[in-house]
């Protein structure tokens, strides 16, 4: 087994529990939009519907990150799957193990981490 499919493998475990997760948090935050719709909509005057107001969007954070890390995620898939993953995407050297160790959905070697917003300029 080569490093990149030991990130890869890890990867794919990884993509397993997050969507899983992400189920969880959906039917989560449908639960707590139900509750509101039963509890009157009128969150202004209601303690308990402001209560639901702020349950809500704490689950629609929650869920936002979540599907933003599973975005990442398959993004790193993608790149297995190109043959471009572990390669710093500014510079093109290869990602020391140790950080893809840590941090299966790296971009980037470290030196390039802050670099990745005006990676635009590349080419
Ligand atoms: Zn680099």
């Amino acid at each position: 087994m080569t490093d990149t499919d030991h990130h890869a493998a890890r990867l794919q475990r990884e993509r397993t529990r997050t969507f899983d997760l992400l189920v969880s948090l959906s039917r989560d935050f449908d639960g707590i939009v139900a509750a509101s719709v039963d509890s009157n909509a009128d969150d202004e005057h209601d303690p308990e519907g402001s209560t639901i107001a702020f349950e809500r969007s704490q689950a629609g954070t929650m869920i936002e990150q979540t599907r933003d890390r599973l975005v990442e995620i398959e993004a790193a898939l993608e790149r297995v799957h190109d043959g471009t993953y572990g390669t710093c995407e500014v510079c093109g050297v290869p990602i020391p193990d140790g950080r893809l160790e840590a941090r299966p959905t790296a971009r980037t070697c470290v030196l390039h981490v802050a670099g990745v917003a005006d990676q635009g300029r590349r080419t």
